[in-house]
């Protein structure tokens, strides 16, 4: 898996392409924190192997917790649960758990392109099939702190920052540089 502060990033990075209005507007933080922190959400499940789940099994690592159904219901409790942070930035209810779902959602499709395993089960309840890609140039991240201490760890931030981090720093600055253009053209 990237790890999850690459997943926020992605998470955030979506949702702020997503809106007209600008990052520096007071109420635009933490309603990307918030998006930021629902891309996080999946990987809980990493507990279910301290509950001595298999990482094959359906309930485990990357199972139902990674699936479209477990995003769509996460979403739809954190726009119930968050509804100030998205009323202050001019959000419907409709759109808010839509942006909450694509933040969601876009954990399982970085997974996906992670060199693991196992891929997320995305149609989880009705198929535990688990999606991986054929193209998969992120490292897994390393679960405990011991294996980040050498190359595994040194790969996984490479891989992290060319294939993620790089390409979410583009599209922020193409994104500033539209509104820019954009708020000139009203000048
Ligand atoms: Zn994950």
């Amino acid at each position: 898996m990237p790890t999850v502060v690459t997943h926020a990033l992605a998470g955030a990075t979506l949702v702020a392409l997503a809106s007209r209005k600008p990052v520096s507007t007071p109420d635009m933080l933490p309603w990307l924190a918030l998006c930021g922190a629902a891309a996080m959400l999946p990987d809980l499940d990493v507990v279910t192997f301290k509950l001595g789940i298999p990482y094959a099994s359906p309930w485990g690592h990357r199972g139902f917790s990674h699936s479209l159904a477990a995003a769509a219901v996460c979403a739809g409790l954190l726009a119930w649960l968050c509804r100030p942070l998205w009323l202050r930035v001019g959000l419907s209810a409709a759109s808010a758990a839509s942006l909450l779902f694509l933040s969601v959602a876009s954990h399982a499709a970085l997974d996906m392109i992670c060199d693991a395993s196992f891929g997320p089960a995305l149609f989880m309840p009705w198929s535990d099939h688990r999606y991986l890609s054929g193209w998969k140039p992120i490292e897994g991240a390393p679960i405990g702190l011991k294996r980040w201490f050498g190359p595994k760890g040194e790969r996984v931030v490479q891989t992290e920052f060319v294939y993620v981090w790089l390409p979410c720093m583009a599209l922020w600055a193409g994104r500033w540089l539209s509104l820019r253009r954009a708020g000139e053209a009203r000048a």
